[in-house]
């Protein structure tokens, strides 16, 4: 097998507590991650419209090449598939990600990736040291938070010795094990429980939290003391020093100079997390695997370490607005959020919604929804913690809110008013708006074609944040309107069209808009989520450390993929992985349910203009336009989507990506081109094949 595989996937069957092996050699061509893992998905799970609370459902947590090696910002995201809970009103399949340590030592033992089947009959852990694995039970560990059930699975592995060095086999470690587990909220089977690992990482999104609680298995441990063979390592360091160059981690015998919001890659440490704490608190970068860019902080007071910024937004603002800065307050309740295992987004979503219920004299003590909830103490740790609690453990509002937010609007009858008027700000599929969909339209696209909120910023900072911030200080973004619509024209291959930067009334209707939105899924599927390069430093398309401002991307990730691997692939030919792997997970939505007419926004987008401001932070909404014939940066703020324009512009979408225009299903001449004629067999067994 090409070198960074391990060449094995390791089948857990919890109902029948044994393991078996997969060869990954037949799924090499998806990359690995979330590729492989659908992949895989698609050939173990027989029944994919299940729930994702049924035991045949399966879960898919895998490595890739990159893991565990020194490709910069790749080395230790993890990618986790199946279905998950949180999709409303179908239970879609879906991925999340988290980064640490967890795929590294996945590869260091061996594993190419984990597949967890079935459902255990009473509580269990995974215990993985390189090739030996045993099922134990967590009968000791069910009711711990998701940090004390880490430590207490390290005592265990260590068999109870504090000492530098560990004895595995005939090998020795420093390391303890990597442990991916749940707190209660994943215990009590909540939609909106994360999986957590380490301090601060964790996969949130989809709700697999819930989806281990329902297989009874409180967490899997693995420490490998193996390596991983890479087929050139001399190029491997090389392009690790060349990508170097482009990062602040390339230049610090220069005088430090912070980027200008411009390049993910280059960005300075700490530059997802720092700021959320109190200014007076010493901090330290840190961050996963290999990472040149350690993004998030270690905080003195030790709470919340390794946090990313999602993290914090769940509370930052009431903090600050009950004590006029960032206090311990959030970083408190950040912790807590950690410890009960929730998904920040959830959280965020639904903190936002109550106070605004609360405001409107809706919810409160006494009131049409009843809560004990005193939000007169809002912004506190301890409001924090007890809302938390109610999530977690499912009583007051949280009886409701254990369901998640989209969930919760229909139980309480609430969920078309409140998604019309946007005072509960659910975007599409149940996922709460993290970009604007009605301003930042690639983000609300992408998500809209697909299963969850995307949460990748390969142009969120080019297109939103540096103009807006910018704006916001009276000053010019590092790239200009200009110069952004020439670099994008020539990376985003093979469509290479700078009309695709234009976020004007008309622009984000066009064919050009629908390029960009494929351009984003296909690139995405593969090299962010198959090849697990990170969403906080990859792609790199302006750098300002790069020549005449270019970042790596198009030249950087094949340079990385045949060092590792050996293969020579062209940037082209993995984006046609991408686009087949984006078609396969396509083909499970539709199998689940999907069609053209869930593909909707909620009401809000059509109905309400967009406000200044990204959730919480208040900031003008510029983005690039073309207009007059020069480009631009202006604000789309006041802008509210029109549903027929958005109707025309899925059925360009669709036509592009060979879909039937008239369901959203992709077409057998589609699915065969790509190497699916298996998938589109079943499709049409299911009278659900594109004409
Ligand atoms: S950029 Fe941040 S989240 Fe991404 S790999 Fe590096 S430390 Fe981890």
């Amino acid at each position: 097998m090409a070198g960074g595989y391990t060449g094995k996937i390791l089948r857990i069957d919890l109902t029948n507590k044994s393991v078996s092996t997969l060869d990954s050699e037949k799924y090499q061509e998806y990359g690995g991650g979330h590729g492989m893992g659908s992949a895989v998905f698609w050939d173990l799970c027989e029944d994919k419209t299940v729930s994702g609370f049924d035991p045949k459902n399966v879960v898919t947590i895998m490595a890739s090449p990159f893991s565990g090696t020194l490709v910069p910002a790749a080395s230790g995201r993890t990618e986790v598939q199946g279905i998950g809970v949180q999709g409303y009103p179908i239970e879609y399949f879906t991925r999340s990600n988290f980064g640490g340590r967890f795929c590294g030592h996945m590869k260091w033992a061996g594993w190419d990736g984990f597949t967890v089947e079935g459902a255990a009959d009473e509580p269990v852990w995974i215990d993985i040291r390189n090739g030996e694995v045993e099922f134990k039970s967590a009968e000791g560990l069910w009711g711990l938070d998701a940090v004390e059930a880490q430590e207490e699975i390290w005592r265990i592995v260590q068999n109870g010795e504090e000492k530098e060095w560990r004895e595995l086999g005939k090998e020795r470690t420093t390391q303890r094990p990597a442990v991916l587990t749940i707190g209660k909220a994943g215990e009590t089977l909540s939609r909106t429980a994360a999986l957590i690992h380490d301090a601060g990482n964790g996969a949130g999104q989809g709700g697999f939290g819930g989806v281990f609680g329902a297989k009874n298995l409180k967490a899997i441990s693995v420490l490998g003391t193996g390596s991983v063979e890479i087929a050139d390592p001399k190029a491997l360091m090389d392009a690790r020093l060349w990508s170097m160059e482009y990062a602040v981690a390339g230049h610090l015998d220069e005088d430090y100079t912070p980027l200008g919001m411009g390049s993910m890659f280059g960005g300075a440490p700490a530059s997802g997390a720092a700021g959320y704490g109190p200014a007076d608190q010493p901090k330290s970068p840190i961050g996963c695997l290999g990472c040149h860019k350690n993004c998030r902080a270690r905080f003195a007071s030790a709470a919340s370490n390794g946090s990313s910024c999602v993290d914090y937004f769940f509370y930052h603002v009431y903090d600050q607005a009950a004590h006029g800065s960032y206090t311990q307050h959030i970083l408190d309740a950040t912790e807590a959020l950690q410890r009960y295992g929730i998904n920040s987004y959830q959280a965020e979503g639904a903190i936002i919604w109550l106070n605004n219920l609360h405001k409107e004299g809706i919810l409160g003590p006494g009131l049409e929804i009843d809560t004990a909830l005193d939000f007169n103490q809002l912004g506190t740790a301890e409001f924090a913690k007890q809302f938390l609690d109610m999530m977690a453990n499912g009583y007051d509002v949280g009886e409701a809110l254990h369901e998640g937010v989209a969930y919760a609007a229909e139980k309480w009858g609430r969920y078309e008013q409140d998604t019309a008027s946007g005072i509960l700000p659910l975007q599409c599929h149940g996922y709460v708006q993290h970009y604007d969909a009605r301003t930042e339209v690639e983000w609300g696209y992408g998500s809209l074609v697909g299963d969850r909120d995307i949460n990748e910023h390969d142009f969120n900072t080019l297109v939103f944040w540096a103009p807006s911030i910018s704006a916001l200080f009276g000053a010019q973004p590092a790239c200009s309107a200009d110069q952004l619509a020439e670099i994008m024209g020539e990376k985003l291959s093979p469509y290479n069209d700078p009309m695709m930067m234009d976020y004007s009334d008309e622009g984000i209707y066009s064919e050009s808009m629908a390029k960009l939105v494929a351009w984003h899924r296909h690139y995405t599927r593969y090299y962010k989520q198959s090849l697990a390069l990170c969403d906080w430093a990859w792609g790199d398309f302006f750098n300002e450390y790069g020549p005449e401002g270019r970042g790596m991307t198009g030249e950087g990730e094949p340079k990385f993929y045949k060092a590792v691997t050996g293969i020579d692939q062209s940037f082209e030919e993995g984006m046609e992985v991408g686009r087949k792997i984006w078609n396969l997970d396509r083909a499970i939505w539709i199998l689940q349910g999907r069609d053209r007419e869930l593909e909707v926004f909620t009401d809000y987008n059509y109905e309400v203009g967009a406000v200044p401001g990204y959730t919480t932070y208040e900031v003008p909404y510029v983005v690039p336009m073309y207009k007059d014939g020069q480009w631009v940066y202006e604000s789309a703020v006041g802008r509210m989507l029109d549903r027929d324009k958005v109707e025309e512009w899925k059925t360009k979408f669709y036509t592009l990506e060979g879909w039937d225009p008239a369901t959203g299903w992709p077409t057998r001449a589609t699915l065969e081109e790509l190497g699916l004629s298996h998938v589109a067999d079943d499709l049409e067994a299911a009278g659900k094949l594109g004409s």
